[in-house]
Order: structure tokens, then sequence, then C-alpha cells
């Protein structure tokens, strides 16, 4: 409120503002001294098929400030952006993920999973972006097609002929894309069409009421129906409790992400857990249409 009034009255001074300025300044200077002594890490959230078989996971990057404890990422990313240091720290989760693949190519448990990196906007239009990716993916050695990279409505939207075109270098490379967040932005059926895209990650926001709200279930339920038409996979987010995942088995919804599964977990932590939960892995997806 304090902000608002501080906007319309140009009042530059409003303190609210100066404090929240200088928690920015100083979280960028903790952010730019984590990426230099290596203070961030990955965590890995399970992705599972119908019949509760692994197919995938997303990275969700951390950092453990010293002293205030976990940042969020919702706090830490548009501080990252706005200052350019999302360059380095977006090459080093891909540099990180495609490791990690390799890594998971040596045993038949973990051979088939996908990585989902996510990509901001900032790192997506910088003018090297496919050969960071390409170039992250030769150094380790990984097999491309286990590269899921995860782009929101908006950013594919922004500029859509560089998101088309560099979206097809990649995709002849063999990386493959998903819409993360799904129903939360603009896109329309003529927009999605025109992209390379894999899987369609739909909004935990329509997941939560599912079992309550019979339009979200309709909504949910014509994203599922649409997504197959066009040859997509469809991902569930959010999903906590096990009346929703029954909600979503029932709309024949092919693969599910969420606390009632898994949190997001450090490395050992998730290896551990596939090891206890998920004896078989499986593509659930539908294969990659041939890049065009
Ligand atoms: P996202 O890509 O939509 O990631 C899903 C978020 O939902 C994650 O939050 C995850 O921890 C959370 N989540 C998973 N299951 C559940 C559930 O059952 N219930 C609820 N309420 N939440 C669940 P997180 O890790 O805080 O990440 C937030 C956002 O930060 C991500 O949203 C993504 O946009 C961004 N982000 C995270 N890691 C990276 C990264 O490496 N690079 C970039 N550019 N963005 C990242
Ligand atoms: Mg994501
Ligand atoms: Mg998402
Ligand atoms: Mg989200």
């Amino acid at each position: 409120q304090a902000k608002n009034a501080g906007r319309n009255n140009h009042c530059l001074f409003d303190p609210a503002m100066q404090a929240q300025l200088e928690t920015r300044t100083a979280l960028e200077a903790a952010l730019r001294t984590a990426v230099a002594r290596g203070q961030m890490e990955l965590h890995f959230q399970v992705q599972v098929n119908g019949a509760m078989q692994a197919t995938g996971a997303e990275v969700l990057l951390r950092w453990n400030h010293p002293t205030h404890g976990p940042v969020p990422p919702a706090q830490f990313i548009p501080i990252a952006e706005a200052s350019g240091l999302i360059h380095s720290i977006g090459a080093w989760v891909l540099q990180r993920a495609c490791a990690q693949l390799k890594a998971w190519d040596g045993q038949a448990h973990t051979r088939h999973l996908e990585l989902a990196v996510n990509v901001s906007a900032q790192q997506f239009r910088h003018p090297d972006f496919v050969a960071q990716v390409c170039d992250a993916l030769d150094r380790a050695g990984a097999n491309p097609g286990l590269l899921v990279l995860e782009l929101t409505e908006s950013l594919v939207l922004h500029d859509i002929a560089d998101t088309v075109q560099k979206m097809l270098a990649l995709r002849r490379h063999g990386v493959r894309f998903a819409l993360d967040d799904f129903g939360t932005g603009y896109s329309s059926l003529s927009h999605l069409k025109q992209l390379p895209l894999h899987h369609l990650k739909v909004d935990g926001c329509f997941v939560r009421d599912i079992v309550t709200d019979p339009s979200d279930a309709v909504i949910v339920q014509t994203i599922i129906g649409m997504a197959r038409n066009l040859g997509l996979c469809v991902i569930a987010e959010g999903v906590e409790a096990e009346a929703q995942r029954q909600v979503l088995l029932d709309l024949q919804c092919p693969v599910y992400q969420g606390y009632l599964f898994s949190r997001p977990l450090p490395l050992a932590q998730f290896e551990q857990w596939l090891g206890m939960h998920c004896a078989a892995t499986s593509a659930a997806c539908p294969p990659p249409v041939s890049p065009t």
C-alpha cells in the first residue's frame, strides 16, 4: 500500500522501498559471492507415470545463504536475471544437469530418466544460448534426447520468431522442450502448434482444487485432450494428495509431479528415494516427433 502511494506521488524516499532496495543490493552482492564460491546446489524432484514408475526429474536450483538460510528461487532468480548473473548460473545448471544425465546413463534403473532444466528469459534470449546448451551436452557426453528445457508461456511468446528458430536448432540436436506453468499465461493453440514442444506442464493452480472444483477438472481434461491430439505429453504439477492423483488418473493424465511423491531432494537423497520407491523407470511420454 505504501508502495502504491509512493508511486502515485512520485515519492522516492519511502522507507519500505528503501529497505527493499537495500535488501536487493545486499542479496545481489551475496548472490555474486555464492556463485563465485560454488555455494549453489541442485535439487531433483521426481516425475512419475500412472503406474508410479519414474519417468524423469526436474532440476531445481537452491541457494543456502550463510546467514539468511535458504533463499527461495522466486526471490533470487529475478535478481540473477536483472544483474546478468543468470548467464553464469544458467550455464552451471546446464553443465551439472548434463553431467548427471551422463552419470545416470551407466546405471540400469536411471538410464531412461529425463532431466528437465528451467530456462529463464534472459538466458534464452542470449545469442549464445543454443551453443551453450550444445556445449554442455557435448562436454558431458550426455544423451541430448534426455534433456528437457522448460520454457514459460511469456518467454516463448515474447519473440516468437527467435523462440522458434532457437527451439528448432536445439531440436535438431535432439533436445526436447516443455511448456512450464501452462494455463497461467496467454498461449493460444495457433502459437502452440508453431513450437516443437514435447511436454505441457499443467500449472499447480489447476490441480490444487481439482477434487472439489468441477471447472478445474474440466480445464485439465481439456488440456489433456488437446495435448493428446497435438502429440504432447502432459505433466501435472503440484500434486499433493492421493485424491488429486485419482482425479488426474481418471482423466488419463500421463505424468505427475508433486509433494505427494517427493519434495525436491539433494542428489544423494533423490537417488535413495528412487531406489526405495521406483524399482522401474519408464519412458512414459510419446516419442518425439521427428525434427522438421
Ligand atoms: P517451476 O519451474 O514451476 O517449479 C515448480 C515449483 O513448484 C518448485 O518451486 C517446486 O519446488 C514446487 N513444487 C513442486 N511440487 C509441489 C507441490 O506439490 N506443491 C507445491 N505447492 N509446490 C510444489 P521452487 O523450487 O521454489 O522453484 C520456483 C521457481 O523458480 C520454478 O518454478 C522456476 O520457475 C524457478 N527456478 C527453479 N530453479 C531454476 C533454475 O535452475 N533456473 C531458472 N531459470 N529458474 C529456476
Ligand atoms: Mg519448471
Ligand atoms: Mg512449473
Ligand atoms: Mg510454477
